[in-house]
Formats: structure tokens, sequence, C-alpha cells
């Protein structure tokens, strides 16, 4: 049982996988082992297969996500994708400053806080990423990096952030198979919360999901705690069987 009461979040980011055949193979796996899943479940799909997947997914319970999305409404921004676009195809959530975004792309804490603001203005739910990296977390700096990132968000997107998903995310459990123990992933979660209930009287309700290497045998340990409210699934959502497994972990902890 959760401290809040809420239902689960479950949301796959399949990264830069896919093709139409392994899609369509994916969700039709997906499809035959879901039936009315307790939990929210997404999946946050490469823009280019947004009309497929939105097509093969009509009427299930899967919703659709993207991995990322311009700050800008429109114009001259080559190669970037806006929410109001994405939104023309049902998307329903939005990752924001995933790690790799951050790495690869040199995004700013002040960068992620706006594409939350963007995805807010669009409709579309960000799931805003923050997380420590190794070297971080070994020189004792964990909290105070999360706490950053989240207050770039916060301060952005005022009373707003009670519609955002937070995603910790430990940088080095990423796709990395060392998952951070549930101890480990609640007491951050924890500390996330108090300053989620800092700046809004609504943040019992923001769902605040755990990333990094969660898989169909860690899931049930770590969506028990307290305050971890779901998952942001990388390899394991690419596997019809372990998403499925895991779907089923949040069902049964889900009111
Ligand atoms: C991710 O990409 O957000 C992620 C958590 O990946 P993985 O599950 O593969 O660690």
């Amino acid at each position: 049982m959760t401290s809040t009461n809420k239902k689960k979040l479950i949301a796959g980011n399949w990264k830069m996988n896919g093709s139409l055949a392994a899609n369509a193979a994916l969700i039709d796996g997906l499809k035959a082992g879901m039936s009315h899943p307790a939990c929210d479940v997404a999946l946050c799909v490469p823009s280019v297969y947004l009309a497929q997947v939105q097509q093969l997914c009509a009427g299930t319970a899967m919703h659709l996500g993207v991995q990322d999305l311009s700050t800008h409404v429109q114009g001259a921004y080559t190669g970037e994708v806006s929410a109001a676009m994405v939104k023309d195809f049902g998307v329903r959530y939005a990752i924001v400053g995933h790690s790799e975004c951050r790495q690869y792309h040199g995004e700013t804490d002040e960068l992620v806080a706006k594409k939350a603001q963007a995805a807010l203005a669009a409709g579309i739910t960000p799931i805003v990423c923050v997380g420590e990296t190794l070297t971080q977390r070994e020189a004792g700096q964990t909290e105070e990096v999360v706490k950053r990132q989240l207050a770039a968000v916060i301060h952005t997107n005022g009373h707003c952030i009670s519609e955002i998903v937070l995603a910790y995310e430990p940088v080095w459990a990423i796709g990395t198979g060392q998952t951070a123990t549930p101890e480990q992933a609640q007491a951050v979660h924890a500390l996330l919360r108090v300053q989620l209930r800092a700046a809004s009287s609504q943040a019992e309700r923001i769902q605040i999901v755990y990333g990094g290497s969660m898989n169909a045998a860690n899931a049930s340990a770590l969506l028990a705690q307290t305050d971890i409210d779901g998952g942001l699934i990388g390899g394991a959502s690419l596997k019809a069987a372990d998403f499925l497994s895991i779907i089923s972990a949040a069902s049964e902890l889900s009111v």
C-alpha cells in the first residue's frame, strides 16, 4: 500500500529502438497478455512511429508517449518536434530531461524546465527525469543534485508542478543492470516528495516513478516502497513478457 493510495504508472522508454515490424510484434505481444491493468501504462516511442503505435494501441489501456520535445511552438528549428505536433497523435506523456539527453545534448536544468512547461502548455504530462551520476553519488552529492534539478522545474512551472510525473533515474543504474536497492530509491523518492510538498499542496498525488534497470525480477520490491509510484522502463520494455510482468506487479500494488 502506498502512503498516497494512487495508481502506479509503468512507462516504457523504447529509446532509439524499433522498426515497423518489430513494433507491431511487440505491441501484438503486449495486447495478447494485457487485459485491464489497474495501473497506468504508457509507451514512449520514437516520434517517427507515433502514427503506427497510435493506430496499433487504439482502444487498449496503453497510452502514447514521446521521449523528448522542443521548447518552441513552431518555426525555424530544424530537426525539432513540437508539443502540439505530438499532441496531434494523441500523445499523453513526454519524457523530458532524460540523462541521455542531458549528457549527449548538453541539456541544462533550465532547458529541461522549459520542456516541461512546453508539454504542460499543450496538455501533455511531462515525465521529468532527475538523477545523479555515480561520481556524484560517491561524492555524497545525490541529494543536492536531484534537488537542484527539481528546483529548476518548480521555479519555471509554479503551481503546475502538480501536473507532472517525476522520474528518479540514477544515471549509474540506467542500462547497466545495476539497479538501486529499494531502500536507496525510496530514500531519494522521499526527499523529492518533501521538496514537492513545499512547492504544492497537491504533492501527494504526483507520481514519482523509479527508472534504472527495473525488470521483471526486481519490480515488485521497488514498487512496494512507499514513495515509488511506478517505473520508467528502458530495456525491459522492449520484451513483451518482461514488460507485462512489471505491469502486473504494478497492478497488484495499485489502488
Ligand atoms: C531509461 O532509459 O529510462 C531506463 C530506465 O533504462 P533501463 O531500464 O534500460 O535502465
